[in-house]
């Protein structure tokens, strides 16, 4: 199994979370900030399963500065560094301006072209409107990242198809267990199985049977579970599947 998003740095218990997640194949973490960052760098340099991503979360966007870009180029050439992000847009928390957010997703693409990284998106707009899921899929289509993933996807269905056809990948979290998303489950059994993850975003979004509890990495084979039922296959079959394809866009 594969976690292919957590923020390790925000778990209660990182060390115990990380030794029962020692069977996973890889998990990575990621930064929102220059200090989370630098975390998942330490992270991954400790823990032989553990890979990082750093980035400036779109809700940090309005942080961003020539230091902060400094900061982060340094991290980013790190030696287990696979990904740039998190990056994304984020109008729900209305937490910085949309160019200040456009910005950053420049820099970050910057970041992934110089280190050969992949990049992690995040998309939320407010209830009822897509506006953040057409301004990512505007920013997708003009700039074309060579590798990259729509993470915790919340089911647009037009941004999940344009990002599949840029080459693109769809990771799922636990919001894919949740009784009431059955539409987000039908569209998990339509996306082209070689572009789907699976993902915790711990400690957010615990999967059905640990809602109310804070997640962790382990916590990710419920998801998978989910999928594998979208998708009509056994288990160890989705698993195979999904980790080849967190593999192939991360190169671990
Ligand atoms: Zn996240």
């Amino acid at each position: 199994m594969t976690d292919t998003h957590s923020h390790l740095h925000l778990l209660p218990e990182p060390q115990e979370a990380l030794q029962r997640a020692s069977g996973l194949r890889a998990i990575l973490t990621l930064g929102t900030d220059v200090a989370s960052s630098a975390s998942a760098t330490r992270y991954a340099s400790r823990f032989a399963n553990v890979y990082a991503a750093v980035g400036l979360h779109p809700t940090e966007a309005s942080l961003f500065d020539s230091e902060v870009a400094a900061s982060l180029r340094e991290l980013a050439q790190q030696p287990r560094v696979r990904a740039s992000g998190e990056t994304g847009i984020d109008y729900y928390w209305d937490a910085a301006s949309r160019e200040e957010q456009l910005r950053v997703l420049d820099f970050q693409l910057e970041l992934a072209n110089d280190n050969d990284l992949a990049m992690v998106f995040h998309v939320r707009s407010q209830k009822n409107r897509d506006d953040a899921e057409r301004d990512l899929q505007s920013w997708l289509e003009a700039n074309k990242p060579q590798r990259f993933v729509l993470h915790a996807f919340g089911g647009d269905m037009a941004l999940a198809e344009s990002a599949t056809a840029l080459g693109g990948y769809v990771s799922f979290a636990g919001n894919l267990t949740y009784k009431k998303n059955r539409r987000l489950r039908e569209i998990a059994g339509l996306l082209p199985l070689e572009r789907l993850l699976v993902e915790t975003d711990s400690p957010y979004l615990p999967p059905e049977p640990m809602r109310g509890k804070k997640n962790e990495p382990l916590f990710v084979r419920y998801t998978l579970e989910a999928l594998a039922n979208s998708r009509g296959l056994p288990f160890e079959e989705m698993e195979r599947i999904s980790d080849e394809n967190a593999r192939r866009l991360f190169r671990w």
